[in-house]
């Protein structure tokens, strides 16, 4: 008996990971994402694995790493009857942000990952590791059987609010392992060793500043569910001595975190709009309570008018038709895009784009991924030993020889031994 490993998908792609492990007959499958360049209409086949459709009971569950839509944005089209494991907060933010349309995800787990609980399944022993990354609740996975170990990153980056978490994992490795794999987002032909990832507390500063130095509204467009740099954008607007409003969807999210030291609702400094697409979707489905939590600290069109150079507002399109109707609340406003900068030559982004343009507002890019650069990866591979390393979740596995030592890059859909 042994381990197989068969990546259906990111061996050669950034994102849509999945991957399928097998021992002595029983099978777990690691995360069912969604690849990213599949348009948001588009309709993504499931991966050819037997039992997603319920019908085999050799697949003992999925484990989803983490929140985000290329590591479980295909788990809705699996069978309800096979069990899935996914941290407890990270669950529900996607049961909240399937609510409000922003493909979440709602499932009955069967069970909960928590950082360094092992749990078994069938021959399987599960170690998760809690990690840095820029979303929420994010796994790497020691997976045990038959005498050998794989450790899966999942998506991780050592630069975050988290970043602890990478020193205590270099500091006490679960090492050896016999193969690593490693996502490589950061793994390319232009990067240096830093990879061009600045820290979350530099993101932080370069953001402080900017809303500093601004006359009138600032408007920063960032993902709800990083909830890093939620931290980060209300930790500059409180140093730039201004209020963060948030949408009812980024507040919501900040209350599933289960974290109260997060910024949301009762903080001091921070305001609540919702805006019409959101409004209606709580009318429609007489959800009020999303809106009576907010109550207290909920802000309106005319507030924010009136107040605009005292105030940094989340960006997002649903807010856009509210500010259009606004133009007095726009002068002297400055935008900060603070997500992945392709997004604004992609069609995502380019309303935003547009918008800033019709209004004359200059848009200005704090951001840093949510991925380890080369060194850190390096430092990783350090410490856990690996007899193998695999690349995942890049677009040049070829480069990892360049920077690791034996590394076997694997093709989708073969099966391997671990
Ligand atoms: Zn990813
Ligand atoms: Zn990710």
């Amino acid at each position: 008996m042994s381990m197989r490993v068969r990546i259906h998908r990111g061996s050669h792609e950034i994102g849509g990971n999945c991957v399928e492990v097998e021992s002595g007959g029983a099978r777990i499958v690691l995360d069912l994402g969604r690849p990213l360049d599949a348009g948001h209409d588009d309709e993504v086949p499931l991966p050819s694995i037997s039992g997603l459709d319920g019908n085999d009971p050799s697949l003992l569950g999925l484990v989803v790493s983490h929140p985000h839509q290329d590591h479980y944005g295909l788990a809705s089209q699996v069978s309800p009857k096979v069990p899935v494991f996914i941290g407890e907060a990270a669950s529900r933010i996607l049961h909240e942000a399937a609510f409000f349309g922003c493909a979440g995800l709602t499932c009955a787990q069967a069970g909960l990952l928590r950082h360094q609980q092992p749990f078994d399944l069938g021959p399987f022993r599960i170690t998760p590791f809690l990690v840095d990354h820029s979303a929420f609740d994010s796994y790497a996975l020691l997976i045990e059987a038959d005498g050998r170990r794989l450790f899966y990153t999942g998506d991780f980056r050592a630069t975050g609010a988290k970043a602890a978490l990478f020193r205590r994992l270099l500091e006490r490795p679960p090492a050896p392992v016999d193969v690593l794999l490693m996502e490589g987002t950061n793994v390319r032909g232009d990067a240096g060793p830093r990879g061009g990832c600045r820290t979350e507390a530099e993101v932080r500063a370069a953001m402080a500043q900017t809303i500093g130095a601004a006359r009138g509204l600032v408007l920063v467009a960032y993902s709800g569910q990083n909830i890093d740099r939620l931290v980060s954008v209300f930790s500059a607007t409180r140093k730039a001595r201004r209020e963060l409003v948030l949408d009812l969807y980024t507040a919501v999210i900040a209350v599933a975190t289960g974290n109260p030291k997060i910024p949301q609702p009762g903080f001091g400094g921070l305001r609540v709009f919702v805006p019409q697409s959101q409004r209606r979707r709580v009318l429609e489905s007489r959800r009020f309570e999303y809106v009576r939590r907010v109550k207290k600290c909920r802000l309106y069109e005319q507030h924010i008018a009136a107040r605009a150079d005292r105030l940094v507002v989340t960006f997002r399109k649903s807010i856009e038709p509210m500010l259009d109707a606004l133009p007095s609340a726009l002068k002297g406003a400055v935008a900060i895009w603070s997500q992945w900068p392709g997004y604004l030559d992609m069609p995502s982004g380019a309303g935003t784009c547009e918008f800033c343009r019709r209004h004359g507002i200059p848009l200005i890019v704090h951001h840093t991924s949510g991925h380890a650069s080369i060194a850190d990866l390096q430092r990783l591979a350090g410490a856990l030993k690996p007899g193998r390393v695999v690349p995942i979740h890049t677009t040049t596995p070829g480069l990892f020889v360049q920077y690791f030592k034996n590394v076997a890059p694997c093709d989708d859909g073969v099966w391997w031994e671990v």
